[in-house]
């Protein structure tokens, strides 16, 4: 019930527009229901009301009674004819609020899975660096496509059975104004039996939430899998991942079929449970209170279709309690990434005319450091390059200067102001980043370089592919701008992709650009002409490059030698040896 609260608060004006419909479809079945009595009188005759001994009760005439001067009051005469029509009548409004009921629900049961998706993705992309850096992608993956799927299936079964209850509770109404005690019996009955099958609801609920567990885990294994199935398949290991991902596949199944079996034990209980009951309700009327045989006829439809529906509600929330915990699971990954917020905005705006500094900076991960009171500096306009054995520190100080990363201690400086001081979303507009791996979209180079920014101009495209050393090469393609790369770029050449990519970090005129190992891949000659192209950018722009590359190496004005957490400086007079 918590689940549907929380969607009601979250989608109210949608709620009413659906409550209201309901309501009214129900009340159009009740209409048509209650024109049944004088209808079967008609039919059958008064013969028929009199058939029983004792027939003509006060009390089983007073809901007929009802009706018939309620017809009187709007100049209705109780012919076979009109009471058609009311039954007609009822059956088509009903199915015509019902209709508009479903349509809302089945709109907004798509709004919340969209809404809870787009919800998860900001968040994430929000979300300290730190933090996202720790999110398995496979569970990320399972969250936006089945635990969104399965929430918006969770609301679309809670109001389904909102949709149930409604009539199901006009029915019974109906059938309490027709005798209020055999009525009473009957449905007192029923609710016993609800009460006593709830544990099947419990059941399944336990069942959802160990397959929202599992899916979890499954889709967190399978993408790490995956990702390193290459060398699996050349040792001949394959089975390690199978054992993995099919020891998480089988408690899947196992945890399903529990779920099949309790849906299945409650849908045949029911209907066996549910009869029985009407039994009782008619046998109580008609050898206890002696009721007309056209009274305990519409007594039967009315306690039937009641049952029916209560039946329906109760499987419906079957359902619901199912797909609960993938809502719950969802809404606690939203709720995650929000608090693991990154505070972008605010602060001076950034300039970057003289250097970006570390200074006496101390950084650890949890509780593993990485510097203890590095210093270093980057000048505006020259090029600058980090070496160092892996893990020495390299990407973190990338990081650290984006503002990915915060120091624990010390301070990263632009142009001497603080970087918790300055608008770090305006910083990072000044940066061009170019990662060690250059994954191209199966698209046009145009869309490649722009990644879709609609006020950039071709003008714009032809500039930054010509200071990525790209331009000669993308005029001798087919189709030139509007050559299609091929999945991941796989139709250009290694140095070629990583032109592009340069190309996309260039065309935004960055202040700043940083090349994250983005030359380590290149043969020496694809190198060469990116390093020619890079140290034609000096000046106009800062270089910080992270590379093994003799070429950046010799090309840098200054370079730094990372080892134990310290930065080593020399300068382009003085580098010769580290160039080797
Ligand atoms: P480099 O770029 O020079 O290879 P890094 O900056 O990536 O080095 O890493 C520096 C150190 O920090 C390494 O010891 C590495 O294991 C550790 N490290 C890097 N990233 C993380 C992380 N997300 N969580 C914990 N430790 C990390």
């Amino acid at each position: 019930m918590g689940l549907m609260l929380a969607f009601f608060r979250a989608y109210r004006w949608q709620t009413v527009l659906m409550m209201l419909a309901l309501l009214l479809s129900g009340i159009a079945e009740g209409i048509g229901v209650s024109a049944l009595l004088p209808l079967l009188n008609i039919a059958l005759g008064p013969e028929a009301s009199g058939a029983i001994p004792g027939a003509g009760v006060e009390g089983q005439s007073e809901f007929e009674q009802t009706i018939l001067s309620v017809l009187d009051f709007f100049g209705i005469a109780p012919t076979l004819g009109s009471m058609l029509l009311i039954v007609l009548g009822g059956v088509a409004f009903k199915s015509a609020f019902l209709l508009l009921a479903q349509r809302q629900v089945g709109y907004t049961a798509a709004q919340v899975s969209t809404d809870l998706r787009l919800q998860l993705l900001r968040a994430i992309l929000r979300s300290k660096w730190e933090y996202f850096l720790h999110q398995p992608v496979g569970r990320l993956t399972n969250a936006m496509a089945s635990e969104a799927q399965r929430a918006a299936g969770a609301f679309v079964n809670g109001t389904t059975a909102l949709t149930f209850l409604i009539p199901g509770v006009i029915y019974a109404g109906v059938a309490f104004a027709l005798s209020w005690r055999a009525s009473l019996v009957a449905i007192l009955a029923g609710v016993v039996v609800i009460g006593l099958s709830h544990f099947l609801v419990n059941i399944t609920r336990r069942a959802g939430l160990k397959q929202t567990t599992l899916m979890k885990s499954l889709m967190a294994n399978l993408t790490d899998t995956l990702q390193s199935v290459k060398p699996l398949k050349a040792m001949s290991r394959e089975y390690l991942a199978d054992q993995v991902l099919a020891h998480d596949t089988n408690l899947l199944n196992k945890s399903q079929r529990k779920q099949v079996l309790s849906a299945a034990l409650l849908n045949s209980g029911q209907e066996l449970m549910f009869t029985a009951f009407i039994c009782l309700g008619i046998y109580v009327a008609m050898e206890k209170f002696d009721m007309a045989l056209t009274t305990v006829m519409v007594l039967v439809v009315a306690l039937g279709r009641a049952f029916a529906y209560f039946g329906k509600v109760q499987k419906q929330y079957q359902k619901l309690a199912e797909g609960e915990s993938a809502y719950w699971s969802l809404t606690d990954s939203i709720n995650a990434a929000e608090t693991a917020q990154e505070d972008l905005k605010g602060g001076d705006t950034p300039t970057f005319d003289t250097s970006l500094t570390l200074e006496n900076v101390h950084f650890a991960y949890d509780k593993q450091p990485v510097f203890q009171g590095l210093s270093l500096q980057i000048e505006a306009g020259s090029l600058t390059t980090l070496v160092g054995p892996s893990g020495s520190g390299k990407t973190t100080i990338i990081d650290l200067t984006i503002g990915l990363l915060r120091p624990q201690s010390g301070e990263v400086l632009l142009d001497g102001v603080p970087l918790q001081n300055i608008d770090i979303s305006q910083w990072r507009k000044m940066i061009g980043y170019v990662p060690q791996d250059t994954i191209l979209l199966h698209d046009t180079i145009v869309h490649n370089v722009t990644l879709g920014e609609p006020d950039l101009t071709a003008a714009d495209v032809e500039r930054a592919l010509r200071a990525a050393g790209a331009w000669d090469f993308v005029n001798k393609l087919p189709d030139g701008l509007d050559t299609v790369v091929g999945e991941r770029g796989g139709k250009l050449s290694g140095g070629q992709r990583q032109r592009i990519v340069i190309a996309r970090a260039l065309i935004n005129q960055p202040r700043l650009l940083i090349l994250d190992e983005a030359t380590s891949a290149l043969d020496r000659d694809t190198e060469e002409a990116v390093r020619q192209a890079l140290v034609a950018l000096k000046g106009q722009l800062t270089i910080l490059a992270i590379s093994h590359n003799r070429a950046m190496v010799a090309g840098a004005d200054t370079v730094y030698r990372m080892s134990g957490g310290r930065a080593q400086r020399s300068d382009s007079d003085s580098q010769s040896g580290l160039a080797k």
